[in-house]
């Protein structure tokens, strides 16, 4: 049928997407909240991968958008999580993965990323994954996990396991292998999710401690968390080191100019700075551009081995659903598709080193299937 049909090419598309390294983009769009209640809904869900937004004045047509998935308000955290899980599995084999939570401050990027006790999200489930994973494989390998939790505020970062002595200011450095590091970082052994929801937990904690400190809101800043996961072969003693870096990116959205002065000018420049930093870096990749720009901000440099290459990227677009939003939905929708278009203009011209490689990809899998059958 028609639905099968759909799924297979879905399937297919993300497959495709895997073996090109690309970056991936889901959509979310939140249910109204209470207060929301007398405000319509503008932005909504019309298939598996494409919404609508409307313009509120009905001045223009609604647009449409399309992304790798669309959850809606009927998607529950499982649904979002289902969708995710196999990037565990690229961890647990070795490779640098990083998911995205970007939007304006309200529309369910910490939702999306760590939920809440009763309904945990993203990060917990992804974790729990990952300890899965390691118990299934432990009769042939051994692993240790390790994770760090960073904020990021004005170009400062800051670690969370240290908010106290000299957390401050640290540095973002490279080792002989290519991984990025930060020097003077502290970091936290766990084995298993118990103990890796309360590093979780306590990061948080003290990052209250540090906004209170800074003056900064928490939707202000950029939340990193890092969990690394090295791998020892029993047998082999090889090594493999993986790691998943989850970033709850402070609020996409632009100061009225009426607020616009001082300090909340600044902060709004930083961030500003720090998020056109990472599409340009995004619009860079897609493109394949020969230079990609990771050092023209702390968000990009700690991210610049866990981007590209061989690192596979998830972003989510976190969208409220009403009217009153429509202006910073339809900004962060822009944002996000971006990297979607540029894609599509590589397809299209037909990028033949690109093809050629791809189709190589296919006639392996495709041998690979038949001698499967045999
Ligand atoms: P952000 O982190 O982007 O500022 P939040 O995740 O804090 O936004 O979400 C804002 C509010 O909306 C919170 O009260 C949150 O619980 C609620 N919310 C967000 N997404 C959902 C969802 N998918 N289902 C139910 N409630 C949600
Ligand atoms: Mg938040």
């Amino acid at each position: 049928s028609q639905n099968r049909e759909q799924a297979l090419r879905k399937r297919y598309h993300n497959q495709l997407q895997d073996f090109k390294g690309a970056i991936r983009v889901y959509a979310r769009i939140r249910p109204r909240i209470k207060r929301e209640m007398g405000d319509a809904v503008v932005c909504r869900k019309l298939d598996t991968d494409s919404l609508e937004l409307e313009d509120p004045k009905r001045l223009k047509e609604s647009r449409p958008y399309s992304f790798d998935s669309v959850f809606d308000e009927h998607s529950t955290q499982e649904d979002v999580f289902s969708e995710c899980k196999s990037l565990v599995s690229s961890a647990f084999d070795g490779f640098n993965v990083t998911v995205f939570a970007y939007g304006q401050t309200g529309a369910g990027k910490t939702h999306t990323m760590y939920g809440n006790d009763a309904d945990p999200g993203l990060v917990p489930r992804l974790a729990g994954e990952l300890f899965s994973i390691i118990d299934k494989y432990s009769h042939e390998s051994h692993s240790r996990v390790k994770c760090s939790m960073f904020e990021l505020y004005r170009d400062e970062l800051v670690d969370l396991y240290r908010t106290k002595a000299g957390a401050r200011g640290l540095e973002i450095k490279k080792d002989t292998r290519g991984s990025v590091y930060v020097e003077n970082a502290s970091d936290r052994e766990v084995a298993n999710p118990p103990e890796l929801l309360k590093a979780i937990e306590d990061g948080m904690a003290d990052r209250h401690v540090a906004a209170t400190s800074m003056n900064s809101a928490s939707s202000r800043s950029h939340l990193i968390f890092i969990i690394v996961v090295e791998t020892t072969n029993k047998a082999t003693k090889q090594v493999s080191t993986g790691k998943l870096t989850l970033c709850d990116l402070a609020g996409s959205e632009r100061v009225k100019k009426s607020e616009a002065s001082g300090e909340v000018l600044k902060e709004a420049q930083s961030i500003n700075k720090s998020l056109s930093a990472l599409g340009d870096v995004i619009e860079a990749l897609t493109k394949h551009s020969k230079h990609v720009p990771y050092r023209n901000h702390k968000l990009t440099q700690l991210l610049s081995d866990s981007l590209g290459g061989n690192a596979k990227t998830l972003m989510f677009v976190n969208c409220s659903p009403v009217g009153s939003n429509a202006d910073e939905t339809a900004a962060a929708l822009g944002y996000a598709t971006r990297a979607k278009m540029i894609t599509n203009k590589v397809e299209k011209n037909q990028d033949s080193q690109e093809v050629a490689r791809l189709k190589k990809v296919i006639q392996v899998m495709g041998s690979e299937l038949d001698q499967a059958r045999e």
